[in-house]
């Protein structure tokens, strides 16, 4: 309600001369934020600490009066506009608002009511994705307009520019949140979304990895409520979500570069200094001081300021932020990116924390290293040679991303071409969980697969037949299931072009099959048959696997387990091979048929197999 009333020339004087003595008088409006925005009671942990910015702020003594909540410590730093709340929030604290008092020579100059909801009953037993998934990750920004009134908002720096491919082209939430059915459809059970939080740059803004508030989503992609939305939507269909989060890097725009709490909170050199880009410098034993320090503290641009784990306060503040968002939200997982880039001791501190909390959520890191020891060092459980103890429990298997980039680009030899695959496969030995790592052919930051096999589309199915048959997470890059394409050297926006038919007016509507040509067509039912026999086997989800060494360029491996199997068969070879089944029989003597579920065809002599050229059979035995 607006009230409207005049003040007498001498009450004004008094009350702008009041108002410069004691400016934090000046009520809510001179308290910036306190972070986290509200919070649970029922927590396992029962600290929590709040961020509170505002001007001059701690001239002022901090009070709390509310049952079963302590002001266990108040936390000053070099900068008087910044205040550190302990609190301690038992069991026996209810639900509500509490009240925040400053007070200054004791008085009351500001009071600021701070919620506690209720935790939702179950949250500590989310499942967390798992190898029972196929993530399908989007680019937001890329992906489909819902919403085209949000496509340039209000105090948002960038706007809209589809003709830019490093602009922002309008794809939001709602976009993604029209689309689930089609999801559904496909067959993939989990959705991996490039960052959603405030991006507010003056440009190429729109991939996300400049975060300018870990509290708020774009408005160009949506509000809290809407992404919250999304979640529940997908939850009812029964399609996971893992949000994607960057805790060692911000954008540069974030509104507390502009007066940072302390001057520690991000890494500052003399001069502008950039990191060296090599994660396996965190593994490597004879790595230099100079090497670490340019890896570790280093900018990731300039634009992307890197965030010091070390200072307790930050270490603190960003591990609240993700519990905070898988409570808010009601995540199933978290895509941690650049994550050798943070302080490994902050980053065991960190996922100790969400798995104390959440005991089955899960969690997967980038650790963008090309052999799989340097990988596996980071994976839960591993034991390491430095007794580094990584919690992290799922990684993304960047070795074997490469491996299938060459399996089906380079000739069949004993070493190169499709062996590429049974040697990535035979690194294993490093991971303590071979089922939670997530596997992929491209993504956001690679080359199109299909770009990359010269839009050879016997090798896109190949391909895609292997990705979704062995072990661990598959992951699927949008677009993937209609072959879109796209070169690295071209840039990133030629990865990261829009979905056709996202976006009103556009040609082609490749969401619908009458938007689809034939080769994408077949394409998408291709990859849809396989999603949902895999979303059904068990075989396929959990089960061993043992493969033989690749003959004539022909790739032949099982997934097993007491009951069951399944025979897999790629062939690179361009000639029909008949195959030398005898070398098979520790498996194919426990059974005498099978079905290959690509087409129905039943194999009624499984020691007369003969693969086509350039082709795959995926065999159910019995
Ligand atoms: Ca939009």
């Amino acid at each position: 309600m607006k009230k409207k009333f005049f003040l007498s020339p001498r009450l004004l004087f008094l009350a702008i001369m009041f108002l410069s003595l004691n400016f934090s008088f000046a009520g809510k409006s001179d308290l910036i934020k306190v972070e986290p925005p509200f919070w649970w009671t029922g927590m396992e942990v029962q600290e929590l600490q709040l961020l509170v910015y505002g001007n001059n702020i701690s001239e002022n003594t901090v009070e709390i009066n509310y049952p079963g909540v302590k002001l266990s410590e108040v936390i000053k730093t070099e900068n008087p506009n910044y205040l550190f709340l302990n609190l301690m929030i038992s069991r026996e604290a209810k639900t509500g608002k509490f009240q925040i008092i400053f007070k200054k020579k004791n008085k009351k100059v500001l009071s600021y009511g701070y919620e506690l909801k209720e935790r939702k009953s179950g949250s500590k037993e989310r499942e967390g994705f798992n190898s029972s998934d196929v993530i399908y990750l989007i680019m937001p920004d890329r992906f489909s307009n819902g919403n085209p009134e949000n496509d340039n908002m209000p105090g948002m720096l960038e706007k809209v520019n589809r003709k830019d491919p490093n602009g922002r082209h309008g794809g939001d939430i709602k976009g993604i949140d029209n689309h689930i059915d089609y999801f559904k459809d496909l067959g993939v059970t989990a959705l991996w979304i490039n960052p959603v939080f405030e991006n507010n740059m003056p440009k190429y803004s729109y991939h996300g990895y400049s975060i300018t508030d870990f509290y708020k989503v774009d408005p160009r992609f949506g509000s809290n409520e809407d992404y919250k939305k999304l979640v529940d939507d997908c939850h009812k269909k029964g399609i996971k979500m893992i949000k994607d989060m960057v805790f060692n890097h911000c954008g540069s725009g974030h509104w507390w570069m502009k007066d940072l709490p302390q001057q520690d909170w991000i890494h500052q050199f003399p001069e502008f200094t950039r990191t060296n880009y090599n994660a396996a410098i965190a593994t490597d034993p004879y790595a230099s001081e100079y090497d670490k320090n340019k890896f570790l503290n280093g900018w990731f641009d300039v634009t992307m300021p890197d965030l010091n784990q070390k200072n307790k306060l930050l270490a603190n503040y960003l591990i609240q932020n993700s519990i905070w968002w898988i409570e808010y939200a009601g995540l199933d997982g978290i895509r941690m990116d650049t994550y050798p880039f943070s302080d490994k001791e902050f980053l065991a501190d960190w996922m100790n924390r969400i798995n104390k909390e959440y005991p089955n959520f899960n969690v997967v890191g980038e650790c963008w290293i090309s052999s799989a020891s340097g990988i596996a060092y980071w994976q839960k459980d591993v034991v390491n040679k430095d007794s580094y103890k990584s919690p992290l429990k799922s990684v993304f298997d960047f070795p074997l991303m490469f491996a299938i980039g060459q399996a089906f680009t380079e000739n069949n030899t004993w070493d190169k071409g499709i062996v590429k695959l049974y040697n990535a496969l035979g690194q294993d030995f490093n991971y303590e969980n071979t089922n939670n790592i997530v596997v992929f052919a491209d993504n956001h930051d690679t080359e199109r697969f299909f770009s990359t096999i010269d839009k050879d589309y016997n090798d896109f199915k190949n391909a895609m037949i292997f990705l979704l048959t062995t072990r661990g997470i598959p992951l699927i890059y949008y677009g993937t299931e209609i072959l879109m394409t796209g070169h690295k050297n071209f840039g990133d926006g030629d990865i990261r072009k829009d979905f056709p038919g996202g976006w009103i007016g556009d040609k082609n509507n490749a969401f619908t099959n009458a938007g689809r040509n034939l080769q994408q067509n077949d394409a998408f039912n291709f990859v849809k048959k396989l999603l949902n026999y895999r979303k059904n086997n068990k075989v396929l989800q959990t089960g061993k696997l043992v493969h033989f060494i690749p003959e004539n360029g022909v790739y032949v491996y099982f997934r097993y387990n007491d009951e069951n199997a399944v025979m897999v068969i790629i062939s690179n070879n361009d000639e029909l091979i008949k195959l030398n089944t005898g070398r098979y029989s520790e498996i194919l003597k426990k059974f005498s048929t099978g079905t290959n579920i690509l087409n129905g065809q039943k194999i009624d002599d499984l020691g007369n197999i003969s693969i086509s050229p350039k082709s795959s059979m995926v065999v159910e035995l019995r």
